[in-house]
């Protein structure tokens, strides 16, 4: 079994990148930097394991992914122990231990999907079946702020579709994707899933590789665009899932109390640094008091700080950068006449980035804090009305990743819900994914599918056999 010492020993270098922990905001680690030609090996490899692993049928393949969600789960508190280090996530609360758990989850729900071939068309005079064929290399690109359970979400279902994978993790948390893959490594061929360490330049070079049959990218909307550009010449299938700015719609008939913590932790999941968090909270004007005030209270009770210290269940910013964004925000919705209900006084001394929760009203649909993402723990908070108005304000920007409707009917809650643009709506929750479900957004916030049987057919190609 591993310990958090010995798994950051097996993926760590003596030089190379350096990793910082969030919560003191000094190096503890280096992960290694790899080369363009560290990306020409890993595609070699890749293409020399492929055809084999394809080769063997899906039970085999299941049978080798079954074992290595067996290994991730033996050592899942190492992995929980480096996550939290790394990314900042508590191990307490929807955190570090909920990542690491989440990755033998989704292991385990790819392996058990059933993709049969679709007959499409069998009338007596003409039968048609689709099949689901390996693309061969794919090639994945991640973000910091679920680095494990992301990466597995990319690997678990191109592996089981009987294709290579060699991933890039963000530069600020490359470690806890090594050491998922350092597991899951033990069970594979040799060169079917290498991760390759390194910044933008080294993502740069993965998208712009006409070896790549599919890209699956998960990140900001701009890198996705850059992207975009990048694999056009190759035509290279794409999956990207992009930002969000998630609106949460309360309707009337709420019990305030009964939602304050669905709200709090649709909100603030991961210290607000989730893609699909609720990132704009609208609160019918009949319940708005109640449900502020019931809001604040459970802000205010959740403890922040270490993310190793195991009675926090908030965590610091996990970059530098990600604190000055959510600090410029607040501090212009205060200049634009914000009222600040919760936090909004970050103590700048400090050690690590902190930012405290922080509830925001009083400012307007066009302030930064509800029209960007912030991508952090700054909820704004906006009242409203009309039904038809409070859905063009929830519709309005670029992103359409996800949305929540709250309300004790949940037949009207579907109506309000039909009428969102955005990928999933949660009814009296926000955020809650599960590995069956089709995840995606529209919109500025990508296009493609993850997850289930969506998931397995979006890292294959499709083939029609006529007769
Ligand atoms: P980012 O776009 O800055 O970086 C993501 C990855 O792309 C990193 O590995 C980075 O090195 C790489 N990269 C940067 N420029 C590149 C380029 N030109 N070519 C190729 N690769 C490049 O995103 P981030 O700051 O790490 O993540 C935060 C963003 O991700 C937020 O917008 C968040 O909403 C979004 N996100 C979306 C989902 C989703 O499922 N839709 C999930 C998590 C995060």
């Amino acid at each position: 079994m591993e310990t958090y010492e010995s798994l950051l020993g097996a993926v760590r270098a003596d030089d190379g990148i350096p990793v910082i922990d969030p919560a003191t905001g000094e190096v503890f680690a280096h992960a290694p930097a790899s080369t363009p030609d560290d990306l020409e090996r890993a595609i070699a490899a890749a293409r020399a394991a492929q055809p084999a692993w394809a080769a063997l049928s899906d039970q085999e393949r299941r049978a080798a992914l079954t074992a290595a969600a067996d290994e991730v789960e033996a050592n899942q508190e190492a992995l929980a122990q480096l996550i939290a280090r790394e990314q900042g996530k508590p191990l307490s609360g929807p955190g570090a231990r909920f990542e690491a758990g989440a990755v033998v989850a989704w292991l385990r729900a790819t392996i058990a999907t059933e993709l049969e071939p679709e007959v499409v068309v069998d009338d007596g005079q003409a039968k048609a079946t689709v099949y689901y064929r390996p693309i061969g290399l794919v090639g994945a690109i991640g973000p910091w702020n679920w680095p494990a359970m992301i990466a597995t979400w990319q690997y678990a279902p191109a592996l089981r579709m009987g294709n290579a994978v060699v991933m890039k993790p963000s530069e600020h948390t490359p470690l806890s994707v090594l050491a998922t893959a350092h597991l899951v490594n033990r069970h594979l061929p040799e060169g079917l899933l290498t991760v390759l360490a390194g910044d933008r330049d080294l993502g740069e070079a993965l998208t712009g590789h006409p070896a790549f049959g599919k890209i699956m990218f998960t990140g900001s909307a701009r890198t996705g665009q850059a992207i975009m550009r990048a694999s056009a010449d190759n035509l290279t299938r794409l999956t990207l899932e992009l930002g969000g700015n998630d609106p949460g719609i309360v309707l009337p008939d709420v019990d305030p109390k009964a939602i304050a913590e669905g709200l709090f932790w649709g909100a603030f999941i991961n210290t607000g640094q989730t893609c699909a968090a609720l990132k704009r909270l609208y609160v019918h004007e009949d319940v708005y008091d109640d449900v502020v005030r019931e809001l604040v209270a459970v802000a205010g009770a959740m403890p922040m700080g270490s993310g190793v210290d195991e009675a926090n269940v908030l965590g610091p910013l996990t970059t530098e950068q990600q604190f000055g964004i959510v600090d410029r925000l607040v501090e212009e919705a205060k200049a634009a006449g914000g009222r600040v209900l919760l936090g909004g006084e970050p103590d700048r001394d400090a050690k690590g980035w902190f930012y405290p929760a922080t509830l925001v009203d009083g400012i307007g649909d066009d302030a930064g804090l509800v029209a960007e993402e912030q991508f952090g723990p700054a909820l704004p908070i906006l009242r409203w009305s009309d039904v038809d108005d409070v859905v063009e304000r929830a519709n309005r920007g670029e992103a359409g990743l996800g949305a929540s409707v709250w309300s004790s009917d949940p037949a009207r809650a579907r109506e309000v819900a039909a009428r969102i643009q955005a990928g999933s709506v949660w009814i009296n929750s926000h955020g809650t994914i599960h590995p069956m479900a089709p995840f995606g957004g529209v919109k500025g916030s990508g296009f493609g599918l993850e997850f289930g049987v969506e998931g397995l057919k979006a890292v294959a190609v499709p083939q029609v056999i006529h007769g």
